[in-house]
């Protein structure tokens, strides 16, 4: 353990692993905070995470950009009301090379395995490099394994086949046949722009989507101007929609019935005015509660079904061919390109890496029993391993951002307690993990996630890995650790 000559306190060695959106944010708060060893490993060329790997036409984000910042760099420029993935990406750079955290990351390293022994970690990475850390950081991201779909054939496919998060931008799509398998937020995102510039598009939809018709809109250059020159009316808009979306998105999805009676009618309404041709309504009307999948928001889906360039399947596929996509009852549908809007391995955290805890444990056999981590961030038997956005953290439809924030608060706070000597070593308690399960558990009975759909949202019993309170539940609850609660060891 290191000592800074300019303070008393010791000086931890830290790991950070990922330089997406929660890497870079606690790449700065510590060096706010006055720690200096801080080793950030990304496994690619860029940082940017989730921003650098979807590409696809459309990409934005669908939380108010103004609500999508981090609190010490606020951004008065945003030239759309939701950012393109291009503008958010171009943010993470620049805040990343305003703060000075560049040159902490080692780029295209990927850390192997992070192995606990003698009260430390040793982190090894692809290129041989092993280091020793007091606290490893997992910044790995939800959304960031690709899933591609189990269908038959899917590989015989002879044309340009590519998932979202992979898109190949080499491959021509003006006047191509293009099937687009999946209708989540992504395709909702792509559809509309793959229909401007196709021959044909089919899309493939096995369940269909309650969609909120929130537009987008072109940040006026007086607003901007306005935004820059008084930072007050930033920190507004920001407040405003910080109150809406915790009050009436996020709510609406934890079991408030007013709020979810609001959206519910918007989103119905939405549908009935948006879609005049009954089949296709028909097809497009979901059967369970607006809600239990991710509210999609958009306005451009529902005109771009209706081109007459664009058709809808709603047949289960049965395979794919060499030159096409099969439906169950012997349809066929010729095509040039196959899209994979298929979503991702929301389960997979930090793995393929390699973590072992104490004696030896996996972070596959700690989770045999079903994924938990205590208040989303730590395990028993992994002590000073922290998860970024694990388990039951994400706040229903809300900026994860803005969790991010307060789980680095929490996490800096117990950072703080180990500079001072109070501990070598922290790790949740068995029963307070437990507990802390049991309790998110007895929360998700309300909420619309259980509500008949199937979802990225839920584990393999079929409970949500979201937060199922408020936002103001889950700031209180965060705000300080609650030390009985953990085992900590001091040599
Ligand atoms: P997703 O919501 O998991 O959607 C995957 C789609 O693929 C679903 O329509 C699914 O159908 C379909 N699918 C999967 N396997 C299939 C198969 N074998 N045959 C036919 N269809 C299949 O994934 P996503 O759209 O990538 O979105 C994931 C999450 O990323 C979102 O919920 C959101 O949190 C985030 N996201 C956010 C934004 C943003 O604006 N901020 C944009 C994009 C994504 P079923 O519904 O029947 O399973």
């Amino acid at each position: 353990m290191a000592k800074n000559g300019n303070d008393h306190r010791r000086q931890p060695r830290i790991v950070v692993i990922g330089a997406g959106m929660t890497g870079i944010l606690l790449a700065v708060r510590m060096q706010q905070a006055g720690i200096e060893d801080v080793t950030i490993f990304e496994k690619a060329s860029r940082l940017g995470g989730t921003w650098r790997e979807n590409t696809y036409p459309g990409v934005a984000c669908d939380v108010p950009s103004h609500m999508y910042t981090y609190s010490f760099a606020p951004n008065p420029n945003w030239n759309e009301l939701f950012a393109s993935g291009d503008e958010i990406q171009a943010y993470f750079e620049q805040v990343a090379s305003d703060q000075g955290v560049q040159s902490r990351i080692h780029f295209e390293e990927t850390v192997t395995h992070c192995i606990f022994q003698e009260n430390h970690w040793r982190v090894t990475t692809n290129q041989g490099r092993e280091i020793a850390a007091d606290f490893v950081f997992n910044c790995t991201g939800i959304l960031h394994r690709p899933v591609l779909p189990d269908i038959d054939g899917l590989d015989r496919f002879r044309g340009p086949t590519f998932h979202t998060a992979r898109w190949d931008h080499d491959v021509e799509l003006a006047g191509k046949r293009i099937g687009i398998i999946g209708t989540g937020a992504t395709a909702a995102q792509a559809i509309p722009e793959l229909a401007e510039v196709t021959e044909e598009l089919v899309v493939f939809q096995r369940t269909p989507q309650w969609i909120l018709p929130v537009g987008n809109r072109t940040m006026a250059p007086s607003v901007k101007r306005h935004l820059r020159k008084h930072p007050a009316s930033l920190r507004r808009l920001k407040a405003f929609f910080t109150w809406f979306m915790s009050q009436f998105l996020t709510k609406a999805v934890i079991g408030y019935k007013v709020q979810n009676t609001i959206f519910t009618w918007l989103c119905k309404l939405n549908l009935r005015w948006s879609v005049k041709d009954r089949a296709l309504r028909a097809k497009l009307t979901p059967d369970y509660r607006v809600g239990c999948k991710r509210i999609i928001v958009n306005t451009t889906f529902y005109p771009a079904i209706q081109r007459p360039n664009v058709s809808i399947e709603t047949e289960a596929i049965e395979a794919v061919s060499e030159s096409a996509i099969h439906t169950v009852s012997g349809k066929q549908h010729a095509l040039d390109v196959l899209v994979l809007a298929t979503g991702f391995d929301p389960m997979a955290y930090m793995r393929p890496m390699q973590v072992l805890g104490r004696n030896g444990q996996s972070i596959d056999q700690a989770w045999e029993g079903g994924i938990k981590a205590y208040r989303s961030i730590c395990l028993p038997g992994f002590p000073n391993n922290f998860l970024m956005l694990g388990p039951n953290s994400p706040v229903g439809n809300y900026s994860v951002i803005a969790i991010a924030e307060v789980q680095c608060d929490y996490l800096l706070q117990l950072i703080e307690r180990w500079r001072d000597g109070q501990f070598d070593t922290i790790e949740p308690t068995t029963a307070a993990t437990e507990n802390f399960r049991n309790y998110v558990k007895s929360g998700h009975r309300k909420t619309v996630w259980v509500g008949g759909c199937n979802s990225w949202y839920l584990d393999q019993e079929g409970s949500p890995i979201l937060w199922p309170y408020s936002w103001r539940q889950w700031t209180q609850e965060m705000a300080t650790p609650e030390m009985a609660d953990f085992n900590t060891d001091a040599s």
